[in-house]
């Protein structure tokens, strides 16, 4: 027999496919935009298609019947297009996506979904809010950079928000081979004027360009490989559990709630 994943579904074929019945799905979403001057467009997806992977072969190995759908590549970036390549979806075009994926998986009858994203820039609870009464599929959301708080203020000396030390950390176990360290600016910001914005109780979605050198958001240089596949390992694990509880959990009218 050959060696192909069943858990994934670019993968696997119809005769395999055919034979599991599949509990949950993940969908990971990523994005293409500039991160500082050092890491490649796709790391975004990079990320999140490896967290996803590692997931899901780990809940699969503990029994899961889990089917990892391809990872979305474009994210909402509209406030970041300041950068040369950057490449957006709407808000709106993400719904839709999100839309028209739920209703396929609803059609196949599978009616758990872990929405895994790796894009800060997407704000998705709003779009779960907006299908909740359309689709009988349940949906979970994950950023995954905040499943394990811990072990981010453990792992990480200097973190900041975009291509930091820890993002260049992941790329640097993932994808060494993609990284330009000797590029990388020190990711410092500009200030805003108002004093609300300072505070922190003003939200603005932050024009990149203007906030940023080169997109960069925090010092990359105390990176490393081995803080990446630290800090990949604690969250892959965490997600594993999610899955092997979401495939466990009987979809009844109580999910995910214990019954009465
Ligand atoms: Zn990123």
């Amino acid at each position: 027999m050959a060696d192909i994943p069943d858990w994934k579904l670019v993968e696997t074929n119809l005769g395999r496919a055919k034979q599991v019945p599949y509990e949950v799905g993940v969908l990971p979403i990523g994005a293409t935009e500039a991160h500082n001057l050092h890491l490649p467009y796709g790391t975004d997806t990079y990320e999140v298609e490896a967290i996803a992977e590692r997931a899901c072969a780990l809940a699969w190995d503990q029994g899961a019947e889990v089917l990892l759908l391809p990872a979305i590549p474009v994210s909402i970036n509209e406030n970041t297009l300041g950068f040369p390549w950057t490449l957006s979806y709407k808000p709106t075009t993400i719904l839709q996506m999100l839309r028209d994926i739920v209703s396929s998986l609803e059609h196949h009858r599978l009616l758990k979904l872990l929405v895994l994203n790796g894009h800060g820039g997407n704000e998705l609870q709003p779009f779960l809010r907006e299908l909740f009464r359309e689709t009988e599929v349940q949906l979970i959301l994950v950023n995954w950079w905040t499943v394990d708080p811990e072990a981010f203020e453990t792992i990480f000396e200097d973190p900041g928000e975009h291509a930091d030390e820890m993002e260049t950390s992941l790329m640097l176990h993932l994808r060494p081979d993609l990284v330009e360290m000797e590029r990388a600016d020190e990711g410092a910001t500009r200030e805003p004027h108002f004093t609300a914005m300072k505070e922190g109780w003003a939200w603005i979605a932050r024009p990149w360009d203007k906030l940023t050198t080169n997109s960069g958001v925090g010092n990359p240089e105390t990176a490393t490989a081995e803080k990446g596949e630290q800090f990949i390992e604690r969250v892959v694990e965490k997600i594993a559990g999610l899955i092997v509880e979401m495939a466990n959990e009987p979809l009844d009218e109580w999910y995910p709630y214990e019954s009465d």
